[in-house]
């Protein structure tokens, strides 16, 4: 029941730990199994504070795991990071880069507008020699339609000193460069001064507590006023209620995105809440 590892030392073997590696294994097992329509995007809508227009959308993957597709999808955060760690997130992410490029042109036309179309993109894929010719591929296919590329990644990549050298070829591709989960992260802000990014994303922990903390209020502002004095667009996340949304307003935060505005949706739906507001909006 329990091994002894030193004097007075005892370490309990819990069978469910046993499990949970199992079932972390059979997930490994089925994302490398799995074909590329498995893999399934879902959009959510980035607004802008100002007019309340639909401005972009974030490109958010889901997974149909079984092959019937009755059960729910898993969402990323059950399956990125082991998808990271047996490198399917390579495939994961050309077949949402695909996907995007393949959806842009008729997403431009339900919003009747350029989109900023916003993929996230793992380090993984950054290390890859390939991953610029395909980011290329994509930003030629949406910018014919209309829209723009933007990759999001979190403040990890610029750890790796030699992602320097990859970002600004990303960059030199056309596609926009986000730093995700502002704010979060362990790197220095020095990176902002030589590295191409356009814009970032103030993560939801910070947002979510803006009405209640004067802590993340204060974190929230600098943010924004940061943003403005590096001519960076900054984008709000998890925004749900509407107290938050004026509080941001009031600071000047440009964009937001969160469920008091939509919540991610299957392309279909999307197409519809796109097109719908912009009747709403012809018709005002
Ligand atoms: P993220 O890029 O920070 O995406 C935002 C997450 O916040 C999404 O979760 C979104 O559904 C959720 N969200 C948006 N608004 C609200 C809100 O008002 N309240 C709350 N509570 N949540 C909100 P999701 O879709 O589960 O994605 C989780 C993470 O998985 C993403 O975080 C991103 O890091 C990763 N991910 C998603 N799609 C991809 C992908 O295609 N490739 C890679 N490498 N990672 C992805
Ligand atoms: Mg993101
Ligand atoms: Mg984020
Ligand atoms: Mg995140």
């Amino acid at each position: 029941r329990a091994k002894a590892t030193g004097k007075n030392c005892w370490v309990e073997f819990r069978p469910e730990l046993l499990e949970e590696e199992i079932a972390r294994l059979q997930v490994i097992e089925d994302l490398q199994q799995a074909p590329a329509e498995a893999f399934v995007v879902h959009y959510q809508p980035i607004v802008a504070l100002a007019t309340g227009e639909v401005v972009g959308l974030e490109a958010l993957v889901r997974w149909r795991r079984d092959r019937d597709g009755l059960s729910p999808l898993v969402g990323p955060d059950e399956f990125i990071s082991l998808a990271e760690r047996s490198g399917t997130v390579v495939a994961i992410g050309d077949s949402v880069l695909r996907q995007v490029a393949a959806d842009a042109a008729s997403l431009q036309v339900q919003a009747g507008r350029s989109l900023e179309l916003m993929v996230n993109v793992s380090p993984v894929q950054l290390r890859r020699a390939e991953f610029t010719e395909r980011v290329a591929a994509a930003v030629r296919r949406i910018t014919a339609a209309g829209c723009r590329l933007h990759l999001e990644m979190t403040e990890s990549v610029m750890i790796d000193e030699d992602s320097n050298g990859a970002l600004h070829d990303l960059a030199d591709t056309g596609a926009s460069l986000t730093i995700d989960d502002f704010g979060t992260g362990f790197s220095s802000l020095g990176y902002l001064r030589h590295r191409p990014f356009s814009s970032f994303k103030i993560d939801r922990s910070f947002v979510q507590d803006i009405a209640t903390e004067s802590t993340s209020r204060a974190l929230v502002e600098g943010m924004v006023k940061m943003g403005q004095a590096l001519d960076l667009s900054v984008v709000a996340e998890g925004v749900e209620a509407a107290d938050q949304a004026d509080i941001l307003r009031d600071m000047g935060c440009p964009l937001v995105q969160g469920h008091l505005y939509c919540r991610p949706l299957p392309l279909a739906e999307v197409q519809e809440f796109l097109a719908s507001r912009r009747i709403r909006s012809l018709s005002a």
